[in-house]
C-alpha cells in the first residue's frame, strides 16, 4: 500500500512508470500500478549493474516523444536493494544520476525503499544519504527489521496531505496505531544488526557453494539459487523444513532476524542430507 500510495498520487491514466526489470511494483503488487495507480509499467533494462539501468537508458525513455496517443512518461520509480536483482544494492552516486536523467526530462522520482536498511548497512552510509535525490520514498519497518507489519511513505508537505487522503481512499485508515508506532520504533532501533543477516545469507551462500549448487552474487540478506525447476526444488526443500520462495528460474532464500546462525546450519546440514537421500534415490 505504501508504493500503491505514492503512485497514486503521482500518476494519471496515460502514464508510462519506468522501473527497472522485475521490479516488485510490477510483478509483486498485483498489478495495482496500473488498475488503482492509472500507470503504464515500463520496464527499463538493468544494462548498468544488477538492478540498476543505466543513466542513458533512463534518459532514452524518459524523453520518448510521440503522437497524441503515445504514453508519456511521468515517473522512474527506483528500488533499494532490487529483490528481484538478488538483493542488489543501488549507490548513491547511481541514484544521482538515474534521478538527475530522469528529473532532466520533467520526470517525477519515487524509490520502493522496503530494504533500504540493508542497503545503507551495506555501503555503511545513512540511510538518507541513499534516499533524499527522490521526491517520494517508501520504506519497510517489516521485513528484516522484524516489525509485524508497517511501511512508511515520505515526501514533501504537500505530498503527504495527498497520500493520506489516497490512504483512506484505499481502505488504510487506522485509528489506535500506537501499537503499530511501537513496533515501528522497536524495528528502527535493530537497523544495526542487519550486518549479521547479511554475514549469515553469506554463511549460506559458501555452505550451498560448497553443495554443489549455484549461487548468484550475494550483497545483503537475499540468496538467489538458478535451478532447473525452482517449483519441484522449494517443494522438496520445504518437505525438509526450509521454506524458499520459487521464482522464474531460481529459488530464493532470506535471512532476516528470526533466522540465527544456527539455523543456517542446521538449513545447510539437511540439504546435505537431502541431497544424499535424491542421489540414493537416483542410483
Ligand atoms: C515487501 C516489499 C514491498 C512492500 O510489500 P508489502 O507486502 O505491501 O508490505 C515493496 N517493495 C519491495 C521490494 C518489497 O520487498
Amino acid at each position: 500500500m505504501g508504493n500503491l500510495v505514492a503512485l497514486r498520487v503521482h500518476l494519471r491514466p496515460g502514464d508510462s512508470i519506468l522501473a527497472p526489470a522485475d521490479a516488485h511494483i510490477f510483478d509483486n503488487e498485483v498489478g495495482t500500478v496500473s488498475w488503482l495507480a492509472g500507470g503504464f509499467p515500463k520496464p527499463l533494462e538493468c544494462d548498468h549493474r544488477p538492478g540498476v539501468p543505466s543513466a542513458e537508458t533512463v534518459s532514452a525513455a524518459a524523453t520518448a516523444t510521440g503522437p497524441y496517443f503515445a504514453l508519456r512518461p511521468t515517473l522512474l520509480c527506483l528500488e533499494n536493494t532490487h529483490a528481484a536483482a538478488g538483493g542488489a544494492v543501488v549507490t548513491a552516486d547511481d541514484s544521482s544520476a538515474l534521478v538527475a536523467a530522469a528529473r532532466s526530462a520533467g520526470l517525477t522520482t519515487h524509490l520502493d525503499g522496503a530494504r533500504i536498511w540493508n542497503a545503507a548497512v551495506h555501503l555503511g552510509v545513512d540511510p538518507g544519504e541513499l534516499t533524499s535525490e527522490f521526491d517520494t520514498v517508501q520504506v519497510c519497518l517489516s521485513k528484516g527489521l522484524g516489525a509485524p507489519v508497517g511501511s512508511v511513505v515520505c515526501g514533501s508537505e504537500a505530498f503527504v496531505t495527498e497520500a493520506r487522503r489516497v490512504r483512506k481512499m484505499l481502505g488504510g485508515g487506522v485509528r489506535q496505531a500506537g501499537i503499530l508506532g511501537a513496533a515501528g520504533l522497536v524495528a528502527l532501533e535493530r537497523i544495526d544488526r542487519l550486518a549479521l543477516d547479511h554475514h549469515h545469507a553469506s554463511v549460506l551462500a559458501d555452505g550451498l557453494l560448497d553443495r554443489g549448487w549455484t549461487v548468484s552474487p550475494v550483497t545483503t540478506n537475499i540468496v538467489m539459487t538458478p535451478v532447473d525447476n525452482p517449483v519441484d526444488t522449494a517443494e522438496s526443500l520445504s518437505a525438509v523444513g526450509i521454506r524458499v520462495l520459487p521464482s522464474r528460474s531460481a529459488v530464493r532464500w532470506m535471512t532476516y532476524s528470526g533466522v540465527s546462525l544456527d539455523d543456517v546450519h542446521c538449513a545447510l546440514d539437511r540439504v546435505t542430507d537431502w541431497t544424499s537421500s535424491a542421489q540414493q534415490r537416483a542410483s
